[in-house]
């Protein structure tokens, strides 16, 4: 596509939470120069989330994954222009090139552009039925290929496998979980929470595999047959489903000079070490206070969108910088989970409430203070509980395990 235009005052690269978040609080917060939103996909900003939930189940249709509608970016004269991909940027002269060879000029540069989704490696791993979900093209494509498939295999018990196989066994495919640790869940949350999710999965039909790796994809005529397991275990499938985590999409911005590696480093105000380029979203290697601040990574809606507000009033004059509270959801048939806080190096957790009657939240604690929460079905400790994680609330254990116990009156 011919571009809108040869300069922008702000560029953003990646139209999505981040990319739009970013041009609609550059408005908000009263900027008048030119912003030119462009992105690699097809599409005018839209909502992620969905896509392993939602859109997947085609409960939700494609308009109403759309952030805005297509009238608000007019609206508010931001240029955008979808299927444009930037392949190169040059920090000196404050140019970034695009794949079809068409460069751009700007002032500053937002990179927002989120990451690609881990695939295999193994023998098989490029036969047709193989999916990623990351964005609506892949979820047009698996759910394309649903009708004429019985047996699924999901590689990865993270949230995105997990959701997408809770939607595949409510559609009544026969859907197994492979997980390569001991657990499901287990790089993000406690083992309560894992072993809840794993038995509401066999509850629902799936049979959950834990500590098995995948060997190989087997195929036939260039289409996917089954599974290998590394225990020689085969499991015949038509579809196998790949959710094994992101790779930030920074390559352009490294080989510019940029510092970073697993994400592009960037500073409070999410400045990157290259002038007048920010960086953002999934891809933003950031100190996180919430994370003892180390340098961490956030795959979230909440990190893009508050890190892109503070990059907008930064670019605007402002001194905000980035310290919100993490928070995430994600649905699993009737499973509403909310967490709040960062669970990294826990050393206790407490469970309120029961988990039989499937509404209970777990509350992670480091060093006796309260760091993180997670909560099925209960929005009550949810909303009350972010002042505990806020506070790094320490105090009397047998009233955080008592549900009966309101969570805000501990912080009274
Ligand atoms: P993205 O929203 O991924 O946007 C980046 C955009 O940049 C993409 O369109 C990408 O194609 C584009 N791009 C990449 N490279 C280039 C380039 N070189 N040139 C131009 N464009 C480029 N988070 C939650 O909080 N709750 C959830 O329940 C939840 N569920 C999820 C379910 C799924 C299936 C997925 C995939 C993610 C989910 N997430 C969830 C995570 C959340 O969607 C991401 O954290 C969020 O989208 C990050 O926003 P971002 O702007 O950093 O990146």
């Amino acid at each position: 596509m011919t571009l809108p235009q040869r300069h922008a005052d702000v560029l953003i690269v990646g139209a999505g939470h981040g990319g739009a978040q970013s041009a609609m609080q550059l408005r908000q917060q009263k900027f008048t120069g030119s912003i030119l939103l462009l992105g690699d996909e097809p599409h005018l900003p839209y909502e992620r989330p969905p896509l392993s939930k939602e859109y997947l189940s085609g409960e939700k249709s494609f308009e109403r994954l759309l952030i805005r509608p297509p009238s608000f970016w007019v609206d508010r004269d931001i240029a955008t222009a979808p299927g444009t991909r930037v392949v190169a940027v040059d920090p000196a002269a404050h140019v970034v090139r695009c794949a079809d060879g068409q460069a751009i000029s700007y002032d500053r540069l937002i990179w927002a552009t989120g990451g690609a989704a881990r695939r295999l490696t193994c023998e098989g791993h490029h036969l047709q039925g193989v999916h990623t979900v990351r964005t609506c093209a892949d979820a047009d494509r698996l759910r394309a290929e649903l009708d004429g498939t019985r047996a699924v295999v999901v590689v990865g018990g993270g949230y995105i496998g997990l959701e997408a196989a809770a939607v595949l066994a409510k559609a009544g495919k026969r859907v197994t979980v492979c997980e390569a640790l001991d657990r499901v869940l287990a790089r993000v949350a406690g083992e309560p929470l894992s072993r809840f999710y794993e038995a509401a999965h066999r509850a629902h039909g799936v049979d959950v595999l834990l500590g098995t790796t995948v060997d190989a994809i087997e195929g036939a005529d260039g289409r996917v047959t089954g599974v290998r397991l590394a225990d020689g275990t085969q499991l015949a499938c038509q579809m196998v489903i790949v959710g094994i985590g992101v790779i930030p999409a920074v390559a352009p911005l490294l080989d510019a000079g940029a510092m970073g590696g697993n994400g592009v480093a960037v500073d409070a105000q999410c400045r990157t070490s290259l002038p007048d380029v920010f960086a953002i979203g999934d891809c933003a290697l950031h100190a996180n206070r919430f994370a003892d601040g180390f340098a961490i990574r956030i795959e979230s809606v909440q990190n893009a969108n508050d890190q892109a507000t503070v990059v907008a009033r930064a670019i605007t004059g402002g001194d905000a910088i980035y310290d919100a509270v993490p928070w995430f959801w994600s649905n699993q048939y009737d499973l509403k989970l909310q967490t709040v806080g960062l669970s990294i190096g826990y050393d206790d957790v407490v469970v309120r409430g029961d988990p039989d009657a499937r509404t209970f939240s777990v509350v992670y604690l480091k060093q006796g203070r309260v760091i993180a929460l997670d909560c099925v079905n209960a929005v009550r400790d949810y909303v009350q509980g972010r002042r505990l994680v806020t506070e790094r609330w320490a105090g009397d254990r047998d009233a955080l395990a008592d549900p009966a116990v309101p969570l805000k009156e501990l912080t009274a």
